[in-house]
């Protein structure tokens, strides 16, 4: 008899062994259909055997085969194999992830897509002639095309590193092999994919992201793997895509936190992009302005060729001018200082354009009440409620409860309610006040919440209809506006002191990407960051775009902290809506881990930095170990240890190599 081992996206660590018909050919990588309970499922044939511990009358036959998707490669159900292994998921939830959701129909119209034709010319144009460093870094990416070969492109704003990426993917493409890009947000980078598209009109490229219909996606996903497209240009879902001929994988801005998915599979799209690499034996980029610190430890180690390029490539764009102003002294009115005001008008004055940029992480407006100093705060979060003045209601940002703003002070009835914190919005208000001839525009969730609106207001600033864009950290990649002189970033110190240890990282890794789009063209650019540690390292390191002596000194901090890259990760997080529960997991869990390893250190349970959410009370704990061989088996015992001592009332995960912390 003929076994199947089936892969089915049920939350089950398993396959599931089905008998093949006479007749029927299911090799490894097809989909299949089969029963289920009293349902059907697609799922995809991982394995065969001649024989199933399932008792005879228990086994049941698999129904068909899927023929209008062609089988997966090896090599993707390696790549999968590795992911579910890696991050501790079933292997039947990665390939659920993978597959897009029309394929997993088992009733469906059959999928009809046009036959790759041979590899046509790309077509691609070279615009400029690269510069020395440019040239130099290209060679190195094409220098091994056959073998693993990870390089890290560390290059500033604007020197060109777009340039060298496409110059790679041209002759992978040259040589008959695919392309894979990258990206951390394609939605916030229309112009990149218009770019692509434009620079290589002979070839077929497929945007592979979120936003994609059920019916693209599954177009995308099948020109992928049958290697009618060329190019597969996406976010962290692409890099598990299928391909024919996967010859290069690009990851732009490979130190950014979405390349981390949060939740389920809590996979790095970049290290997988690097495994996938080493393990289909081809080269892989990582760009950068300011790489993860664990990219650039790879470099200094040698695990990674590094290519630098310090200046911007165009002729005559020069670095811009970077100042810290001391709002100890220079009190900011509605947010702004009387320093960015002035600058703000000298550029509407001369035409150009400003982009004030708001720090997410520092403080949303909250309501405050100055007799009795109550504060708006969520029932059901340990999260102050957000102000949203053009609504009219207190907004919770981590479960969405609202309510109208109230009148009096819930607390003692007083009516002196001020807002406090500015939101983009009250930024917003305060620069109408002061600029009422200004065209003033703020990009933000709420209002690019409509499909298309973050297009057409981006649109709006290249055409040169806006003066100032008031923002968060939406506005801080990938946009290129020639006229945009001047940048003044607010509140950005909470990310100076916060417990994250990557915090610092992340906040040096913000203000070079939001220094970065002043001065683009031939105008010389300015940046003010108003702060009270005006002398802060930091920001000097923001001033002289130094990142390589930044990377360095912060480097030593962590070799001297002990955290990555000098050692490895991974967090146990639990939620219960029983007071105390999810600590008092956590602490059996810390015995249990104890039981199974010296060689991991295990940290107290804590509370999560959202101490409540909607109604959970959340608290994680921490596991360290020198290396990955330690930290791996160590968790796949300790997870299935935990899977029999967790309460049903308990939600809980393990996440490998955590971001948050
Ligand atoms: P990065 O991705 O490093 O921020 P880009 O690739 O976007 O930089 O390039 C910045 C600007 O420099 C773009 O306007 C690009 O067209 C231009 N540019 C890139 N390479 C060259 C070159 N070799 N000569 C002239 N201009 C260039
Ligand atoms: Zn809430
Ligand atoms: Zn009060």
């Amino acid at each position: 008899m003929k076994i199947a081992q089936v892969a089915l996206d049920v939350p089950l660590d398993a396959t599931f062994d089905f008998s093949v018909p006479e007749g029927v050919e299911a090799a490894v990588g097809h989909l299949v259909v089969v029963p289920f309970g009293r349902a059907r499922k697609v799922g995809v044939v991982v394995g065969g055997a001649s024989r199933s511990d399932v008792p005879e009358g228990k086994l049941r036959a698999l129904e068909s085969v899927v023929a209008d998707v062609p089988p997966l490669a090896r090599a993707e159900i390696d790549l999968y194999r590795f992911c579910a292994s890696y991050y501790l998921r079933p292997l039947g939830e990665v390939i659920g992830a993978c597959l897009p959701p029309r394929l997993r129909q088992v009733k469906r119209r059959p999928i009809r897509r046009p036959e790759p034709e041979a590899p046509q010319d790309a077509g691609f144009s070279a615009s400029f002639t690269l510069t020395p460093k440019q040239e130099i870094a290209a060679h190195l990416v094409a220098e091994s095309a056959d073998r693993f070969h990870p390089v890290l492109l560390q290059g500033i704003t604007g020197s060109g590193k777009t340039e060298v990426f496409l110059h790679a993917i041209a002759s992978t493409l040259a040589r008959g092999r695919q392309a894979l890009y990258l990206v951390p947000e394609i939605g916030l980078t229309p112009q990149l994919e218009a770019q692509v598209r434009e620079r290589f009109p002979g070839a077929v490229i497929v945007a592979a992201h979120s936003h994609l219909s059920e019916g693209e996606r599954a177009s995308a996903w099948l020109d992928a793997q049958s290697g009618r497209a060329r190019i597969v240009l996406g976010t962290r879902l692409a890099v598990l895509s299928p391909f024919r001929e996967l010859g290069l994988i690009v990851v732009d801005e490979e130190q950014d936190a979405s390349f981390k998915q949060q939740e389920g599979l809590r996979y790095s799209a970049r290290d997988v992009a690097v495994r996938r690499a080493q393990m289909l034996g081809i080269p892989v980029v990582l760009g950068s302005a300011t790489p993860s610190l664990e990219s650039y430890a790879n470099a200094k180690q040698d695990r990674y060729a590094l290519a630098t390029l310090p200046a911007r490539a165009a002729a005559g764009a020069m670095l811009p001018s970077v100042h810290a102003v001391d709002t100890r002294v220079d009190r900011p009115e509605e947010g702004i200082t009387a320093t960015l005001t002035k600058a703000l008008s000298a550029r509407l004055q001369r035409g150009e354009q400003s982009l004030v940029f708001v720090n997410r992480r520092g403080f949303s407006p909250v309501l405050y009440c100055s007799d009795c100093a109550w504060t708006s705060t969520c029932d059901r979060c340990s999260a102050k409620l957000v102000l949203h003045l053009k609504a009219g209601r207190l907004r919770c940002h981590h479960c969405g409860h609202e309510r109208r703003i109230p009148r009096q002070c819930p607390s003692c009835g007083g009516s002196d309610l001020l807002p406090v914190g500015h939101g983009t919005q009250r930024v917003e208000e305060g620069l109408r006040r002061r600029f009422p001839q200004a065209r003033i525009v703020r990009v933000d969730r709420d209002s690019t919440a409509r499909k298309g609106a973050l297009k057409a207001m981006l649109e709006d600033v290249r055409d040169e209809k806006v003066d100032i864009l008031v923002g968060t950290q939406m506005l801080t990649k990938g946009h290129d506006y020639p006229r945009l002189t001047l940048v003044g970033v607010l509140d950005s110190d909470s990310g100076l002191f916060s417990a994250d240890f990557r915090a610092s990282e992340r906040l040096y890794a913000q203000l070079v990407q939001v220094a970065g789009r002043a001065g683009r063209a031939g105008l010389p650019g300015e940046v003010l960051i108003q702060t009270d540690f005006p002398a802060h390292p930091l920001y000097a390191a923001v001033a002289t775009q130094d990142y390589l002596a930044f990377a360095d000194a912060a480097l030593e901090e962590r070799r001297l902290a002990g955290f990555p890259p000098f050692a490895h990760l991974a967090l146990l997080r639990a939620e219960s809506k029983k007071p105390g529960e999810a600590t008092a997991f956590l602490r059996v869990a810390v015995r249990a881990g104890q039981a199974l390893s010296s060689r991991v250190e295990l940290f107290d349970p804590v509370p999560a930095p959202l101490e409540r959410k909607a109604g959970f009370e959340r608290a994680q704990l921490l596991v360290r170990a020198k290396t990955r061989a330690s930290l791996q088996p160590f968790v796949r015992a300790w997870k299935a240890a935990l899977d029999e001592k967790a309460e049903r009332s308990i939600r809980w995960s393990l996440d490998v190599d955590p971001q948050d912390v």
